[in-house]
């Protein structure tokens, strides 16, 4: 396959080197010179422009930081530069209406298209074992599989254009939710007496247990390859949870639904992305929490 891999950022580069290590022809840009630089240094021919990649290609990949990246890219020539019949592959996390909307664009133009954002992180990337969410028909699910294999591990035919970002919006909301509740309840059990051991060891074999608690344990200690036990070096930083919560709220603003947990997660994670949380793992909200009380 001739592949067009646009945006060569932390994801994106190592995602382009595994559809390389594939035996793909892969063909790279990213509007930043020093990403196009590095991008060449690791291996990855690098093209002209966007729609010079896509021009010749039978799949472009689209990895950028926003929605309004999409869009403009869709808009401004990438979609007429491609041959008809093009699978357009969007792997960025993008708000729901912004999925569905690329996606009417590239259909206009006489293009297939999926939405497949991913969760796992630039060593899910690295190491090729991603998590795809997949929204689009079952036509264009199946022409996207082989390639997506090649850069995850775990792919998920979610449904019709957009619900690829819908299932993953979902996902993290639960995560920033209970990543919250996690630390609120290690800290009630410090002010009560309560060691985080034996706090631990009742939650993770209880109802109480899940991914917040097991693997990504606030506190140093019960989990040794957890961010707490590394002053909450990332893991998932701050600024990226902030981020997917916003697009969470949007769905939830467009939808009318009634999810008051979403919400106040939004704004809890928003005020810790605007401090140093940005840069810190998530689950380093419990110290927040904890200055608070
Ligand atoms: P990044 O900022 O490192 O990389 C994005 C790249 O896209 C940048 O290098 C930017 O210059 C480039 N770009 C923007 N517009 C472009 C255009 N028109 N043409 C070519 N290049 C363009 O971001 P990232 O960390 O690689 O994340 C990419 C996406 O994946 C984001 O939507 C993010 O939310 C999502 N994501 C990231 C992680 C993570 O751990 N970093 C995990 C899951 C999902």
């Amino acid at each position: 396959m001739k592949i067009a891999f646009l945006g060569l950022g932390h994801m994106g580069l190592p995602m382009a080197r595994n559809l390389l290590a594939a035996g793909h022809e892969v063909r790279g840009y990213d509007v930043v010179p020093q990403a196009r630089e590095a991008a060449a240094a690791a291996g990855v021919p690098i093209a002209d422009t966007g729609t010079d990649a896509a021009a010749s290609a039978d799949v472009v990949i689209t990895m950028f930081p926003a929605g309004a990246h999409v869009l403009e890219a869709y808009r401004t020539g990438l979609l007429d530069a491609a041959s008809p019949g093009t699978l357009f592959i969007e792997s960025s996390t993008i708000a729901v209406a912004d999925a569905q909307e690329a996606h009417a664009l590239a259909a206009a133009a006489g293009h297939r298209q999926v939405d497949a954002p991913v969760s796992g992180g630039v060593v899910g990337a690295e190491n090729a074992t991603l998590a795809f969410m997949v929204g689009g028909s079952d036509e264009d699910f199946a022409a996207a599989l082989p390639i997506l294999e090649r850069m995850g591990r775990r792919i998920v035919h979610c449904g019709g254009p957009g619900l690829g970002q819908a299932a993953k919006a979902c996902n993290n909301m639960i995560l920033g939710v209970s990543q919250i509740v996690v630390g609120e309840a290690f800290v009630l059990g410090e002010r009560l007496g309560l060691t985080h051991e034996a706090l631990y060891e009742v939650a993770s074999n209880a109802s109480g247990q899940c991914w917040a608690l097991t693997t990504n344990c606030p506190v140093p200690g019960p989990v040794p390859t957890s961010p707490a036990n590394r002053d909450y070096q990332p893991g998932f930083a701050g600024a990226l949870m902030a981020k997917d919560l916003g697009l969470a709220l949007e769905a939830i603003e467009q939808t009318g639904t009634d999810a008051r947990l979403g919400r106040l997660a939004q704004q809890i994670y928003a005020a810790f992305a605007a401090g140093d949380g940005a840069t810190r793992d998530f689950s380093g909200i419990i110290t927040d929490i904890r200055d608070a009380s």
